[in-house]
């Protein structure tokens, strides 16, 4: 490309971050840049203190139902075989919204379906695979036990656990950063922690909540000296879906999909791992549903995944629905949907606010990058 030209487009970009852009409204957003669809992810809907998740501001059953008045008021909710039908036939339609909730926690069954039915509408469901029936407890839901039991013991107690865990890397008083802003790895920090927290021991539990799964010996380790008994949690609090409930939810006409096994970040595993990862998960959806298809949600986010090693993937094996990511409203692959997070992670209450700062990002004009 021309120097120049580059110049020109690199003080563009610089112009469009600066500009407070999220302020235009979300109908001049939509009329500029239209979508075929949209996708919004949330995790988790509950009226009472869930434990197991610390590292995010869910939404209660009222902001839920707001968020669906909204909705409706703006978009036309469109159920998954709807969707794949229109990426696959066309024509595209327009502002179709697909409703979807990642990591399989059990309120989807208990809390989200049913004010879902009340109003005839559709969902899809993605669940880690190895939580299914609450076999083992989620590597964020151990650090949000930890972090939760942390609050309750004498600093030096603390710190004297996480060091014999072989965690005291985790000690370092690094620059002091807001508890609930985000991490490197989560779009969310630590929200509506009570008693509120000892200062030094902020990076402490921020970096619990950003162990990858090599560390899950040492949470162990840790969860062990802090007393946390995981097995005891999922026996009494059933945080996850059930195969049964997932048969019932499939039965009621929602979509099960897949978000991996293990819940890792695929960008870190090695092709054939990662390949394990996605075509295991979607295997083991299809045996508990029968569904012939199943959409696959990327653990985290799908930037950086090769969209040609994907659709060889599908072209494989049919039983692979769409992908679906975490990239706001930018326009990817057509077997790739892109989705907003539904829960305020940033400093938006509202989820006017999130769509219009998703739309304000350049990325929702221009091409993904591959
Ligand atoms: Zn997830």
């Amino acid at each position: 490309m021309n120097p120049l030209v580059r110049g020109a487009r690199r003080a563009a970009a610089r112009l469009l971050q600066a500009a407070p852009l999220h302020v235009a409204p979300l109908a001049l957003w939509r009329r500029l840049a239209p979508k075929a669809d949209l996708g919004i992810c949330y995790h988790l809907v509950s009226d009472a203190p869930v434990r197991h998740v610390k590292h995010y501001r869910y939404l209660d059953t009222d902001a839920f139902r707001a968020d669906l008045d909204f909705l409706a008021q703006r978009f036309e909710f469109i159920s998954y075989p709807e969707l794949a039908r229109r990426r696959r036939e066309g024509p595209p339609g327009r502002n179709g919204l697909i409703l979807t909730f990642d990591d399989g926690f059990a309120e989807c069954a208990t809390v989200v379906a049913p004010l879902l039915r009340q109003r005839g509408l559709s969902c899809v469901f993605f669940v880690v695979t190895d939580l299914i029936d609450n076999r083992v407890l989620f590597r964020e839901s151990a650090a949000s036990l930890c972090i939760e039991a942390i609050l309750r013991t004498p600093v030096a107690q603390v710190e004297a656990a996480v060091a014999e865990s072989g965690l005291g890397a985790l000690l370092t008083r690094a620059a002091a950063v807001p508890l609930s802003a985000p991490t490197a790895t989560l779009p969310a920090g630590l929200t509506g922690l009570s008693p509120a927290p000892d200062p030094r021991l902020s990076s402490l539990l921020r970096g619990l909540l950003q162990l990858g799964a090599g560390d899950e010996p040492r949470l162990q380790e840790l969860m062990g000296r802090l007393g946390v008994d995981a097995g005891d949690y999922l026996r009494r609090s059933q945080p996850y879906l059930t195969g049964e409930q997932l048969r019932r939810l499939h039965a009621e006409g929602f979509t099960i999909g897949a978000h991996s096994v293990s819940h890792r970040r695929l960008q870190e595993l090695p092709r054939e791992e990662a390949e394990r990862e996605i075509l295991a998960s979607c295997r083991i959806v299809r045996e508990i549903t029968g569904q012939d298809s199943v959409p696959f949600a990327f653990p985290y986010y799908g930037a950086g995944l090769d969209r040609a090693w994907l659709a060889g993937l599908r072209r494989q094996h049919e039983f692979v629905g769409l992908f679906f990511d975490t990239g706001g409203v930018r326009t990817d692959e057509p077997f790739v949907v892109q989705r907003v997070f539904g829960e305020r992670f940033s400093r938006d209450r509202s989820l006017d606010a999130v769509l219009r700062r998703a739309w304000a990002d350049p990325g929702a004009w221009r091409r993904a990058r591959r």
